[in-house]
């Protein structure tokens, strides 16, 4: 039988990506995510990086289920808002998840930035911590630039005015799988894969 391990999210798209990563990587274990861990609380983001807020997340997890744990925090980071919303990407505008809110903020408060410094990234930090308290880290950037009026329905957050460098469509615009395979968050899951099986490999 595979060993059990939780991913802190709700998101069940991210428990099937990252299921899917891990078998394609042959990494072997059963992935659960949160919503079958009902009394779970939520955990604060109270660290001041994406790596410190997802190894929060995957060690409350990992303590509280006696499960290995993977946690991921991930957001855009704006060159001419100097690395902002960055880690406040998800509440900018005020309330958490209210991406309509943060695009548009992030838009108006790039009115008067001309195309050539409208440089951007996605970063994603991706954490698993054992009960034991064995703990790894691994991040993925996307590069791109941000245009001014949204395009594409795909996706969700910033995606609308995101396009990668290199692209000439936005993240919207991208089906999940042609994203997944560019994104920040594929790229650090992918990165995960090798470590999740270390990880194991040294557990009793
Ligand atoms: P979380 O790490 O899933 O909580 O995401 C944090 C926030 O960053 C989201 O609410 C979005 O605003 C933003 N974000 C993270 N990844 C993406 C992405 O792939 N596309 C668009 N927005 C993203």
């Amino acid at each position: 039988m595979s060993a059990r391990v939780v991913l802190a999210t709700r998101n069940n798209h991210k428990v099937a990506e990252l299921r899917r990563i891990f078998a394609d990587a042959d990494v072997q274990v059963e992935l659960l995510g949160t919503d079958e861990f009902p009394d779970l609380p939520d955990v604060p983001e109270t660290g001041s990086t994406f790596a410190a807020n997802a190894l929060l997340k995957a060690r409350d997890v990992a303590q509280r289920t006696g499960l290995v744990a993977i946690a991921d925090d991930s957001g855009l980071c704006v060159d001419a808002l100097n690395g902002m919303p960055g880690i406040f990407s998800a509440r900018w505008a005020g309330t958490h998840g209210n991406d309509l809110a943060n695009l548009e903020l992030v838009l108006a408060q790039l009115r008067d930035v001309p195309a050539s410094r409208r440089t951007a990234a996605f970063h994603c930090a991706a954490a698993i911590a054992t009960p034991e308290g064995d703990e790894r880290v691994v991040e993925g950037v996307l590069d791109g630039v941000l245009i001014d009026v949204p395009r594409g329905g795909n996706g969700f957050g910033y995606d609308p005015i995101f396009i990668p460098l290199g692209y000439q469509e936005t993240t919207a615009e991208m089906t999940a799988e042609q994203k997944d395979a560019i994104s920040h968050r594929g790229i650090a899951f992918r990165a995960l894969a090798p470590v999740l099986a270390e990880v194991m490999s040294r557990r009793p």
